[in-house]
């Protein structure tokens, strides 16, 4: 085969390889390469670092994680140098942060720009995964880490007609770098979502009109952002080991922990009381009120209580209030958004809401949006409707393990792994916050490094023994799925069976709750057990 010799030619063979130079791949990069000294390229489809924070750069884009807490935490020294400036950190600043951390580590040398991943396959008799690229390139090595985040395939739904809009159309996860000028424009936001929270008051600062159109009304929480103190700045530099200590600690990696009291316990009136100064404080601080939030529906309904009257409150005119506050799931089954002023956003005089419940969309026109009842003229679409999330990113991929087994055709009927780390019959290759992992439901630096870390040991131990490869075993994979399931259904979540942890947003995919709710700190024991055991649920061979 003459053409395959020519091929292999131009191979580039390397120790590992890493897809993705997000926050996981820069890490990874640094720990494989800096600390084991093996040779790794990292292959990235965007034009540079930062992964989700390279690509949502919409009005608005921002940590809903505290800056002090949104960052690496395995360097003192980085920790000391860097110094955030708000409470939550805008896209710009986050960006500009794990360009710092390139360049401080001097990590782009090894880091391939617009490089899309178009295939893996796993070569038994070499023992080694053979990466092809869209602009055909061939890259081979032992260890091959997936990077690629969990929400980085944008999900634009197919409405119809909308290769017919004369206007222009945006998705949030792929916004021009050159930024969108409204001014002027009527503009139909569709997403209520997390991004969609953040991005309207925006917006509608802009444009002319901005039309929301909601599917499912959501909780949020004011963020109440604010520039860091002189103060603030001095205490985290000076207590880095105990805030990472408090991260490792708390269920879901972020810098404070729940409230030992249940909902339940309180009185009415001291319930009020908890939840007014919980709102104050704000941001994802909220659902640490109580202990039982997230576990308990009786402990919830008080919290969701509690913010449904706060949307009645804010939004002036009743019809809105009311369907805006008409949220069919209890409070954090979906991701629960903070916001910096989206409901009073419903005040303004260019600013109108469409219940798609009462009102679905029908197609897209040529110059806006049909409902069942009317057309709304635009000029321009956001769509803040979300991601493929977590197999998404990886399936777009054709993966193929042993004996050319696809990675679609294990995942038919939904993720199957263990430890979101790895997958039967996937020797070598591993999934930084895959599902299964607790990642999204965490502050997600906290699992990120966790994970990098566990994986550089890893591989640190199988050369160290002379070992070649390490992969799950089918029945740890299997255990590991059904205790995903059993801690989820330990929470409210599967109470809100259309979100996206489940998969629902996406037409066709399996439903099966994806990440791990058992908590970072329960996972982080796990991991470290099943280390310390030999990697037990593994064949190393
Ligand atoms: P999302 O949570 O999936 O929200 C998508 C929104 O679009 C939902 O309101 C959804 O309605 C709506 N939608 C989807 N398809 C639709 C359709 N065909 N017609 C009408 N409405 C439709 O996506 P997201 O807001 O981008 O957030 C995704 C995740 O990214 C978050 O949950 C969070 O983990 C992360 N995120 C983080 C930050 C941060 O930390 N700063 C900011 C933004 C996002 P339904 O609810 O009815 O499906």
């Amino acid at each position: 085969m003459a053409n395959d010799v020519t091929t292999d030619i131009s191979v580039q063979t390397f120790d590992a390889l890493v897809v993705g130079a997000g926050f996981s791949g820069l890490y990874q990069l640094h720990r494989l390469r800096d600390d084991l000294g093996l040779r790794v390229k990292v292959l990235e489809r965007a034009g540079d670092v930062g992964g989700t924070w390279y690509w949502n750069r919409y009005p608005g884009a921002r940590c809903d994680s505290e800056s002090h807490s949104y960052c690496y935490m395995f360097s003192k020294e980085l920790v000391e140098e860097w110094e955030w400036s708000e409470r939550y950190p805008g896209q710009p600043e986050v960006l500009g942060y794990l360009n710092h951390v390139a360049d401080r580590f001097d990590l782009r040398r090894d880091i391939q720009f617009e490089t899309s991943v178009s295939s893996a396959r796993f070569d038994a008799e070499r023992t080694l995964w053979r990466v092809e690229t869209a602009g055909g390139e061939v890259f081979e090595a032992p260890f091959l880490i997936m990077a690629v985040g969990c929400l980085s395939a944008a999900n634009v739904p197919d409405i119809p007609g909308l290769g017919d809009f004369r206007g222009r159309w945006y998705h949030t996860g792929q916004w021009p770098h050159e930024g969108v000028d409204f001014t002027g424009l009527r503009v139909g936001q569709i997403g209520t979502g997390s991004t969609g929270i953040q991005t309207a008051p925006l917006i509608a600062e802009q444009a002319a009109r901005l039309t929301v159109f909601q599917r499912t009304a959501n909780y949020s929480i004011p963020a109440r952002n604010h520039p860091l103190s002189e103060g603030f700045k001095r205490y985290v530099k000076e207590n880095h080991d105990e805030i990472r200590r408090m991260m490792h600690f708390s269920p879901n990696g972020h810098s404070f922990l729940p409230s030992d009291r249940s909902a339940l316990d309180s009185t009415p009136e001291e319930r009020e009381r908890v939840y007014e100064a919980a709102w104050e404080i704000g941001g994802l601080r909220f659902r640490t009120a109580y202990r039982d939030i997230i576990a308990s529906e009786a402990a919830n309904k008080t919290a969701a209580d509690f913010i449904k009257k706060k949307i009645r409150e804010i939004v002036k005119d009743p019809a809105t209030a009311e369907v805006l506050a008409d949220i069919d799931h209890p409070y954090g089954s979906k991701r629960p958004p903070i916001d910096t002023g989206y409901f009073e956003t419903f005040n303004r005089e260019n600013v109108s809401l469409v219940d798609l419940r009462a009102t679905p969309i029908e197609r897209v026109t040529e110059t806006g949006i049909r409902t069942t009842d009317r057309d709304y003229p635009l000029d321009a679409i956001v769509f803040a409707t979300g991601f493929d999330a977590m197999t998404g990113p990886l399936l777009r991929i054709d993966i193929q393990g042993r004996d050319g087994l696809p990675l679609r055709e294990v995942w038919k009927a939904g993720p199957h792994g263990y430890l979101g780390l790895q997958v039967p019959g996937f020797p070598n290759l591993f999934t930084v916050t895959g599902p299964g992992s607790p990642s999204v439901l965490c502050n997600m630096p906290v699992p990120i490094e966790q994970h990098v870390d566990w994986i550089t040991d890893c591989i640190r131990h199988l050369r160290g023994k002379g070992l070649a490869t390490i992969e799950a075993t089918e029945a740890a994979a299997r255990d590991w799925d059904r205790h995903v399931n059993d801690v989820a259904n330990q929470t409210v979540m599967p109470k809100a069976p259309h979100s996206w942890y489940f998969g629902a947003n996406i037409p066709g995919k399996p439903r099966q709750f994806m990440p791990y709710a058992g908590g970072m700190r329960r996972y982080r024991e796990i991991c470290a057990d099943i280390a310390a055991k030999g990697y037990a649920g593994f064949k190393l061979a």
